[in-house]
């Protein structure tokens, strides 16, 4: 399937490989939706985030003991987001092992009524959407900050309770590696990000990668609180790290390189949080700032900022409900219209049901063409293939992973609705 190149080159960021980080601490990447790190003390190993497959904790397990056979001694959690969580029973290997967390450890999926997670509700139907569960490797060609092709034996299975909880910043000893556990909120408020001094290694969990941030994840998910992730990004920074080892893609090397990735980040973000601001304050429409959106020099050419996973203007609604709630100031929205009955209006504009299929039919603007197939769709009228095409055409030009993962995954959706598999 066609995919923006750029997507295609983010590929280089998530490709399977074990990274020294620096002397007794590793990286594997690519091997999972995340990254698991090992750093060895003197008689056992600290793994820091597991995976969210059995079969990916055992298969980087596997590439582990081919550098040292040194028994598991702990197991560090950067967050309670699943793809990090989930292998836990692996690289306990049966034994009682420690598991460190965050007093704050709480996922935003981890917690939540199970049944709104049954496979037939909107929750993980939108994670399976925006990960691109279920479709073929050749479509689902990256998750944006992780391989498109990555095992799924053991999803969600071997997750353990954390049973050393973390309540204040401080020291502590992997073995003989003094390490410094720092709360710092950012994807989630769980974040707890470990310094290692002494070699100048900073595992930061999901606060970084080498994509725009994603502020908001079209899954669903509760408002990330957009000030405290920058003041996150400027801690991480004032570290001074040399080495940056983060819960997806590949590591950064080199003290002038890891500030800027980071400092940059920050400033992203808060940049979204100024234009959105500003726009609001001027009675700018939603809408219209979401759609003109853009990162300023030299920000926007930054390959890290680009919006692989991420996104700009779903970043601007994000910081506009999280601070405001949903009402934009504009008393025309204080109600609305049911979708059945602006279709209907809509087609009596045009002339009947007719002319807004020929409409659709014959737009130029993808985006309009898909608005136009829902008010077809909610008057009966068969669209359903024009969006299924409209979407796929889009997913061709995405530069997002988890937008194009949700165009195809939904076409798909719709061509079997209408029998075309
Ligand atoms: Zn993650």
């Amino acid at each position: 399937m066609t995919a923006h190149p750029a997507l295609v080159a983010q590929g280089e960021q998530t490709k399977k490989e074990i990274i020294a980080l620096a002397p007794g601490m590793w990286m594997a990447v690519g091997y999972a939706a995340s990254n698991v790190h090992m750093i060895e003390g003197k008689n056992s190993v600290t793994i820091i985030d597991t995976t969210e497959t059995t079969q990916a904790a055992e298969n980087i397990l596997a590439e582990f003991r081919k550098l040292t056979d040194k028994p598991i001694g702990k197991i560090i959690l950067t967050h309670s987001h699943r793809d990090h969580i989930s292998g836990a029973t692996v690289f306990s290997e049966g034994k009682s092992v420690p598991i460190v967390a965050s007093h704050l450890f709480q996922s935003d999926l981890v917690d939540v009524d199970e049944t709104l997670i049954a496979p037939n509700k909107m929750l993980m139907r939108r994670t399976f959407m925006q990960f691109g569960i279920g479709l073929r490797d050749d479509q689902r060609i990256s998750l944006g900050v992780g391989p498109g092709d990555r095992p799924m034996k053991g999803m969600g299975a071997g997750f353990i309770a954390p049973n050393e909880i973390i309540y204040e910043d401080g020291m502590m000893d992997l073995d003989g590696v003094e390490v410094q556990l720092i709360h710092a909120p950012g994807e989630t408020d769980d974040h707890l990000i470990v310094w290692v001094p002494k070699h100048k290694v900073l595992f930061c969990g999901d606060n970084w990668y080498h994509a725009f941030p994603n502020l908001y994840a079209i899954r669903g998910t509760a408002y990330r609180d957009f000030q405290k992730w920058a003041d996150s990004l400027t801690l991480m920074a004032e570290l001074k790290p040399e080495v940056l080892s983060a819960g997806h893609t590949r590591p950064v090397f080199g003290a002038e390189q890891v500030n800027e990735v980071i400092t940059t980040t920050r400033d992203a973000i808060l940049h979204v949080m100024r234009y959105t601001a500003d726009g609001m304050d001027k009675g700018v429409p939603m809408d219209d700032i979401c759609a003109t959106i853009t990162l300023p020099e030299p920000l926007a050419s930054k390959p890290w900022l680009q919006e692989f996973y991420g996104k700009l203007a779903w970043s601007a609604r994000a910081f506009a409900t999280g601070t405001l709630g949903w009402y934009d100031g504009n008393p025309t929205n204080l109600a609305c219209l049911s979708v059945r009955d602006r279709a209907e209006k809509m087609a009596a504009l045009c002339g009947g049901v007719d002319n807004l299929m020929k409409a659709a039919e014959q737009s130029e603007d993808a985006q309009w063409c898909l608005e136009l197939c829902d008010h077809l769709i909610a008057l009966g009228a068969p669209a359903e293939m024009l969006k299924a095409q409209t979407m796929e055409k889009l997913s061709e030009h995405e530069i997002n992973a988890t937008a194009r993962n949700s165009y195809i995954w939904a076409a798909e959706e719709l061509r079997k609705s209408q029998g075309d598999t």
